[in-house]
C-alpha cells in the first residue's frame, strides 16, 4: 500500500484566502503531505471525520478565527476531539490578536498567525515547520490499517479480532472506552452499542459484520473466480495448504474453500516444536501463512469465510456447494476438513465463550492475559503448549488435568518444559463444574475427583481466562451418505474401504480406490479428518501432497 501522507488542513470562509493558503501550503510541503482546504468549520469537521475512519495522520491545523457559523475557536476545539494530537494555529488579523492570545489558553493553541503571510518563507513556513516538529515528536505518524472497536468482554468482539488475525490481516484493536476508539465511534456517528465496529483502511465502517462480509472488505477473496477446476480444495489447514502447494505447483488449476481461517488447528498452536526444519519450533500463524502464500504464489485460488455444505458426484464431474448457495465443479475432490474442538458441557460455559471462555485461541488472547491468573483445562499435547506459551504473558497459568498424570497424554518435551516453568501449576485430578460470571468469566468451581481427602470436594477459584483444549471431532456432517466414514465420523480411504477384499458399495470402476481415496472416486481425503490418520502437523501436509500425486493419477486414467 501507497505510504499516507500526513494531512494539513486549512479553513477560511473567504475562498480566496482559503485557496491561497492551500497554494502556499502545496508549494512547500505537498510531497510530504496531503494540504486538504475547507471553508467552513462544519465543511472541515466533515473532512477530519473522514480521514479519521480512514485512519491517516493530521499534523496541522490552520483555521480562519473570524467565521461565521463556526468561528475558528470552535472548530479547534471540536477538532481537538478527533485528532488531539494535531498542532493547532489560527490565521487572525491585527484586531484580535488578544483574542487569540487567550485561546492560547483555552484550547492550547500552538500558534497565531497574522494575515497577511506574505511573503511566506518569513511569515507561514517558519511557523508551520515549527507546528510539523512539535506533532512529530508527539509520535502520531502511524498510518491506516483496519482498526476494530470493540468490548474486551465482548463475544462477537472476540470473534471478528480473531478471525482477522488467523487470516493474517493486521488490524488495530481499541476498546470502546479508548479515547481513539471513541474518537472512531464519534466519527462514524455511531455509539457504544454499534459494536463491534470495523473500520477499513480505506475508511469504511462495518458494524458487528458476518464472517464473509469482513472477509471480502478486508481483501480476502470469497468466492470463485471460474465455476471448474482440477480439482477443490475443503480445508485450509496444514493437509490443505500442503495439497493447494502441490497441486498449484504441479500445475492443476486449484481452488481451496476454507469456512473460516486457513491454518486450522496448526493455526491456533502457539508453539510447533516436532516439525521437520525448524528445531527451535515455530508457531502455526507463521508456518500456515507462509504456506498460503506459498499456494497463491504457485497460482492455487484461496477462499476464506466459504464453507462448502455439500458434496455430489454429476458424471464425471464433482461439485462444491457452499452454504451461501453458490457451487464450484472440478475433476477431483481433496477433503481436509480436520477436527473441531469439543465444547465444554458445563452449566454457564457456552454464554461465556468468547468472554473469557476460549476454544484454542491462546496466541490471540495471550496479550490481553499479562499479570492474570489463567486456567488451561486439558491434558494433551495442545493444553500443554497453551499452558506453556500462555505462562510467558500470565502471572500464573494452571493446567486442569482430568487424569491423574499427564504421562500419558502429553509428549515428554512439553511434560519438562510445564515442569521447568515457575509459573505453571499442574491439578490432576480435577474437573471444572462450573462457571461464574454474566458479562464475562469472574470464576470456576472445581472439583477435586482424585481418591482420598480431597475427593468429591468443590474449590471456588477467581479466574478471568480460561481456555479448554479437550479433545476434538471431524467436521464430516455435511458427508452423510456421499462418502462413507466410520463410527466417529472420519473419511474411510483406501484399503480401509475394502471389507474382505470387497469394494464399497456402488463403486463403479475396475480397480481399488486409491490408498487416500473415498468411496466416491476422484474424492480423496487427507489430514486429520480422515479415519486412522496420524494427528499431526507434518503427517497431514504429507497427506495433502500425496493425495495430489492420487489426483494426477486419477485424471491420467480419465
Ligand atoms: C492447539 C493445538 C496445538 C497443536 N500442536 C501440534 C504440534 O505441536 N505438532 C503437531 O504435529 N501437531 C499439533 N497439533 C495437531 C495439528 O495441528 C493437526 O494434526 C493438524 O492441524 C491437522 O491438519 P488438517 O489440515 O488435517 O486439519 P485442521 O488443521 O483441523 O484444518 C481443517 C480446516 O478445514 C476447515 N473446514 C472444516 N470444515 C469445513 C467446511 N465444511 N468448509 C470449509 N472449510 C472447512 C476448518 O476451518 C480448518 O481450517 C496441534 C493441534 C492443536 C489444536
Amino acid at each position: 500500500m501507497e505510504a499516507t501522507k500526513p494531512v494539513l488542513l486549512t479553513v477560511d470562509d473567504d475562498p480566496g484566502v482559503s485557496r491561497a493558503v492551500a497554494r502556499d501550503l502545496r508549494r512547500r510541503y505537498g510531497q510530504d503531505y496531503r494540504v486538504v482546504r475547507a471553508e467552513s468549520g462544519a465543511q472541515a469537521l466533515e473532512a477530519l471525520r473522514e480521514i479519521k475512519l480512514r485512519g491517516d495522520p493530521v499534523a496541522v491545523l490552520l483555521a480562519d478565527y473570524r467565521m461565521p457559523e463556526m468561528s475558528g475557536l470552535e472548530f479547534l476545539e471540536q477538532a481537538m476531539d478527533l485528532f488531539p494530537n494535531a498542532r493547532r494555529a489560527l490565521l487572525t488579523a491585527y484586531a484580535d490578536t488578544d483574542a487569540a492570545i487567550q485561546a492560547i489558553n483555552v484550547i492550547d493553541l500552538d500558534h497565531y498567525l497574522l494575515k497577511p503571510w506574505e511573503p511566506p518563507g518569513e511569515k507561514l513556513y517558519p511557523v508551520v515547520d515549527e507546528l510539523i516538529e512539535l506533532w512529530r515528536d508527539t509520535g502520531d505518524e502511524q498510518a491506516g490499517a483496519t482498526r476494530v472497536v470493540g468490548h474486551r468482554w465482548s463475544a462477537r468482539s472476540y470473534e471478528v479480532r480473531d478471525f482477522l488475525a488467523r487470516n493474517s490481516v493486521s488490524y488495530r484493536w481499541l476498546t470502546a472506552d479508548d479515547p481513539e476508539g471513541r474518537r472512531l465511534l464519534e466519527a462514524a456517528g455511531l455509539d457504544e452499542a454499534a459494536v463491534p465496529l470495523v473500520v477499513t483502511p480505506e475508511g469504511d465502517t462495518l458494524v458487528d459484520p458476518g464472517t464473509e462480509e469482513l472477509a471480502a472488505r478486508v481483501g480476502l477473496p470469497t468466492t470463485p473466480a471460474t465455476g471448474f477446476y482440477d480439482t477443490v480444495i475443503v480445508g485450509g489447514g496444514p493437509a490443505g495448504l500442503g495439497a493447494a502447494v502441490y497441486a498449484a505447483s504441479e500445475g492443476l488449476r486449484t481452488v481451496l474453500v476454507e469456512r473460516e481461517a486457513t491454518g486450522g488447528q496448526a493455526g491456533q498452536s502457539a508453539r510447533i516444536e516436532n516439525y521437520l526444519g525448524f528445531p527451535d519450533g515455530v508457531s502455526g500463524v507463521q508456518l500456515t501463512d507462509r504456506a498460503r502464500r506459498q499456494a497463491g504464489k504457485f497460482g492455487a485460488e484461496v477462499l476464506t469465510a466459504a464453507t462448502v455444505t455439500g458434496l455430489e458426484a454429476r458424471g464425471s464431474s464433482r461439485v462444491v456447494r457452499f452454504a451461501d448457495g453458490g457451487e464450484v465443479a472440478a475433476h477431483t475432490v481433496v477433503l481436509a476438513t480436520g477436527v473441531s474442538y469439543h465444547t465444554l458441557k458445563v452449566p454457564g460455559v457456552a454464554e461465556l465463550t468468547g468472554r473469557g471462555v476460549f476454544y484454542g485461541s491462546a496466541a490471540t488472547e495471550a496479550p490481553a492475559c499479562a499479570d492474570e491468573d489463567v486456567y488451561v483445562v486439558g491434558g494433551a499435547n495442545s493444553a500443554g503448549q497453551a499452558a506453556v506459551f500462555l505462562s510467558r504473558h500470565a502471572r500464573r497459568v494452571t493446567l486442569l488435568v482430568r487424569a491423574d498424570s499427564l504421562e500419558r497424554s502429553m509428549s515428554h518435551y512439553l511434560i519438562r518444559q510445564i515442569r521447568d516453568s515457575a509459573n505453571i501449576q499442574v491439578r490432576t485430578n480435577t474437573e471444572v463444574v462450573g462457571v461464574e460470571g454474566t458479562e464475562h468469566l469472574e470464576g470456576l468451581r472445581l472439583c477435586d475427583t482424585g481418591s482420598g481427602n480431597g475427593n468429591g470436594k468443590v474449590e471456588e477459584v477467581p479466574a478471568a481466562f480460561l481456555f479448554v483444549f479437550i479433545g476434538a471431532a471431524p467436521c464430516t456432517d455435511w458427508l452423510d451418505e456421499v462418502v462413507e466414514r466410520d463410527a466417529r465420523g472420519f473419511v474411510v480411504t483406501g484399503p480401509d474401504l475394502l471389507r474382505g477384499g470387497r469394494r464399497p458399495r456402488g463403486w463403479p470402476l475396475d480397480r481399488d480406490p486409491y490408498y487416500l481415496e473415498g468411496s466416491v472416486p476422484g474424492v480423496f481425503a487427507a489430514g486429520d479428518a480422515r479415519a486412522n490418520s496420524v494427528k499431526r502437523v507434518a503427517s497431514a501436509v504429507g497427506e495433502g501432497a500425496m493425495a495430489i500425486q492420487l489426483v494426477h493419477r486419477y485424471l491420467e486414467a480419465q
